[in-house]
């Protein structure tokens, strides 16, 4: 089917949820996807920071093949193979010990949340349940994760949002120090906030949380749904800043673009006990075996450097034409996860890349954010610096 006739038949069928752009992409290689047209484009998206190792990686696409020969799904009532090789491969390589698997991002939030709440009750009994979240945090749609997300866009129209959130400012101490009371149980926060903007804290603040955190005995727990897996350069966010959380919610790439979701924890944290929390699929075969494959991929020799080269590449090239267009405000980010900022509308630079080959994104009204597949190559940015070039100047003009 055409572009044409596959929009036809979403607007007749599929919930208008999305505002989506006027093609539908069928195929991918590497950092390239074709629409069903034909078209070629260059993938600055990666499916929101989910395809880390681009389109059809071979050793993820092989992973499941495999899988799906093999067995695809059992419940969690039985042990799972590479659901246990990927809890010791996420636990191996970061501050955790034990992990939980689920779906998606906004569920590993929603199992932050309970875990929060669980390890409070323990410790402290009933009572202490609230959590401090971040201005222009995202945490994701459902019920808790959404009360959690401190942007009203997201609210309106569904009210009542869960009690139990108290939203405070980003990158603000005194504010954070404050804001702890005999309720407050967690602190959730995104390391870098990415739907938010491309907002990076200063030196020393996420440091400053972790003291807040240690001396009230609460949980900071570090939402790196978006920013995990490889996308700053480091295979977690929160090596760039020295310091460790005690819970971490991962969704995004890190089933190598299966729905996955998975919180990991120290032991301390780790409040649940059988019965409290689960995911039917949580963790399943398919999922967890595609899983394995993009962490070693990712872990692979020479790829997070590849991945902090390219960012830097990429920004020095903003960086550069900022000095030609005023319109650029601040250009910032680590490794591939990078906000162009722009006196002016970043989503309707969008439509004009697609129409260029270019698939692209903002974050808020006025950033551009590049999020590419992190095997890109220095060319491919170099093309999309060139189409900004002009992009700007017709947008200044
Ligand atoms: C995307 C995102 C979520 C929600 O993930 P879903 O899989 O869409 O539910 C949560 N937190 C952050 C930081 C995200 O970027």
């Amino acid at each position: 089917m055409s572009n044409q006739e596959l929009i036809a038949l979403a607007e007749k069928y599929v919930a208008p949820t999305y505002g989506r752009y006027p093609v539908a992409l069928v195929r991918g290689e590497g950092c390239r996807v074709w629409d069903a047209d034909g078209k070629e484009y260059l993938d600055f998206v990666s499916g929101i920071a989910v395809c880390n190792l681009g389109h059809c990686h071979p050793g993820v696409t092989e992973a499941i093949r495999k899988q799906a020969g093999e067995i695809v799904h059992v419940s969690n009532l039985y042990h799972i193979e590479p659901q246990i090789e990927l809890a010791r491969r996420l636990c191996e390589n970061s501050f955790a010990d034990k992990a939980f698997f689920c779906n998606s991002g906004t569920e590993a939030c929603e199992a932050a949340i309970k875990l929060a709440r669980k390890y409070s009750y323990k410790k402290h009994g009933e009572g202490r349940n609230e959590i401090l979240t971040f201005d222009m945090s995202f945490h994701g749609r459902t019920m808790a994760s959404l009360s959690a997300t401190a942007q009203e866009k997201f609210h309106k129209g569904f009210s009542p949002l869960l009690p139990g959130f108290r939203h405070i400012p980003f990158n603000d101490v005194e504010s954070a120090a404050a804001a702890v009371s005999e309720k407050t149980c967690a602190i959730m926060v995104e390391p870098i906030q990415g739907e938010g903007g491309i907002r990076i804290p200063s030196e020393g603040y996420l440091k400053e949380l972790r003291e807040i955190c240690d001396a009230n005995d609460l949980l900071l727990m570090f939402d790196e749904v978006q920013v995990g897996m490889g996308r700053t350069g480091k295979l977690w966010a929160y090596e760039h800043f020295g310091v460790e959380p005690d819970v971490m919610a991962l969704a995004k790439a890190l089933g190598g673009g299966t729905a996955i979701g998975a919180i990991v924890a120290t032991d301390k944290a780790m409040a649940f006990e059988p019965g409290d929390h689960a995911a039917t699929f949580g963790g399943n075969y398919l999922a967890t075996a595609a899983g394995c494959a993009a962490i070693d991929a990712t872990l692979a020799p020479g790829f997070l450097d590849h991945v902090a080269e390219m960012g830097e590449f990429a920004q020095a090239g903003l960086r550069e034409l900022a000095t030609r267009h005023p319109i650029i405000k601040d250009v910032r980010g680590k490794g591939l996860i990078i906000g162009c900022e722009i006196d002016g509308d970043a989503a309707s630079i969008v439509p004009k890349a697609l129409e260029a080959g270019f698939l692209l994104l903002a974050a808020v009204g006025t950033v551009i954010r590049l999020i590419p597949p992190l095997m890109v190559e220095k060319e491919m940015i170099g093309q999309l610096i060139e189409f900004l070039d002009g992009a700007l100047k017709d947008m200044a003009e």
